[in-house]
């Protein structure tokens, strides 16, 4: 018998590398570790014993400023004492890749566009999308709104249908589930809510601030680089994924494209790339044609033809010059977050000393000075 220790970090890595793991060495009457609220994600229910000292340690989700201590310890231990004979084993990464997990998939509810708002209480690069404006912005054009994931990160957003209304009690997955399989389309970031989409098929759009970024690292949080993986969703999805680069215009253009004049036909992209979308067969005006391979997509419009590749780019940020360095260190020296003692940010929250951080291609300021 094995138990599956729980996964307490990012719900993105949960959905894209956790479960997929999971789902395949899963046997009848092993133990799974995880949020009993997640339950539909699983091949069986989580055990709530499992999970407790998680949720005593990230009380309101998930905080990589929070170190997890001994949780992991304690979490061996509770399992141990009450599966003693049992094969205790927890996900790593290991550069294996897993099929979509089989998970038993819910009634879908239609709606027309279904965004995923996401605020976390740290300092992230991805807090602060205009996601209200947006939701006001597609309800003036007549199309009905879908709030996936939590309340709480959705404040102030208006939708004509909320994730957490079609949940039971004691779940937080189901109704997000439901709208992602009922709606004609999702707009999400580069985030967890994104790669359940990809998992049940939803066409998507993947926001992110300018072309490439799809396939870079981004600083998103206290200067940390994280890789982007639309590259995983645009592997997993089925039907459609693409990225959007900008704002409010850009995504209500490539939501309104997505909706009214876009077709995804079968093909082979080297054999179209250089030929007119009008030579389409049964083409009309102004149709948008995407041909889609695991790895790219081909978007076909009257204006052009746009490859979307899904590759990494390899491209660094440039290291900071010798002034900017300076301007930087004297902004630390003057800031009553600096900490003179360990030479570190009080509100950054990670282990770097600002020696170091200011002179980091990646580091940013949280709060805003560089
Ligand atoms: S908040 Fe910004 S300026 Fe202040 S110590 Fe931290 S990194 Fe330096």
């Amino acid at each position: 018998m094995t138990v599956f220790l729980p996964w307490f970090g990012h719900f993105g890595d949960l959905v894209r590398d956790v479960l997929p793991w999971i789902w395949v060495h899963y046997q009848p009457g092993d133990i799974i570790g995880g949020n009993p609220a997640h339950a539909a994600l699983y091949p069986a229910v989580p055990d709530s014993r499992l999970w407790a000292p998680v949720m005593s340690r990230y009380p309101d989700g998930y905080d990589y400023g929070i170190r997890p201590d001994v949780l992991i310890e304690d979490l061996r231990h509770i399992a141990q004492e009450h599966w003693p004979r049992a094969n205790l084993r927890a996900w790593e990464p290991n550069g294996e890749s897993y099929p979509k997990p089989a998970i038993a998939l819910p009634e879908p509810y239609p709606v027309d566009v279904v965004l995923a708002p996401r605020a976390k209480p740290y300092a992230d690069a991805k807090n602060g999308w205009p996601w209200a404006a947006l939701a006001a912005e597609i309800q003036a054009r007549g199309w009905t709104v879908g709030l996936a994931g939590s309340r709480a990160e959705s404040v102030d957003v208006s939708a004509d249908v909320r994730a957490w209304d079609l949940d039971a009690i004691g779940d937080a997955v189901t109704g997000t589930l439901r709208l992602l399989r009922g709606a004609r389309v999702v707009v999400t970031l580069d985030s967890g809510i994104g790669h359940l989409a990809s998992l049940v098929d939803t066409p998507q759009l993947v926001l992110y601030p300018q072309r490439g970024d799809e396939r870079r690292s981004l600083v998103l949080r206290d200067g940390m680089p994280v890789t982007m993986r639309f590259a995983d969703m645009h592997r997993w999805n089925q039907r459609l994924c693409l990225p959007v680069w900008g704002g409010i215009p850009e995504t209500i253009a490539a939501i309104e494209e997505m909706l009214t004049r876009m077709r995804v036909v079968p093909g082979s992209i080297d054999a179209w790339k250089g030929r007119s979308v009008s030579s389409i067969p049964g083409w009309t005006k102004p149709e948008t044609i995407v041909l889609r391979e695991p790895d790219r997509s081909l978007v076909m419009r009257e204006t052009g033809n746009d490859l979307i590749d899904t590759a990494p780019l390899d491209d660094r940020p440039t290291p900071p010059t010798a002034e900017e360095i300076d301007r930087r260190r004297a902004s630390c020296l003057t800031c009553d977050r600096y900490r003179p003692g360990n030479d570190q940010c009080a509100l950054c929250g990670c282990g770097f000393v600002i020696a170091e951080r200011i002179r980091s291609p990646v580091a940013r300021c949280p709060g805003g000075r560089w």
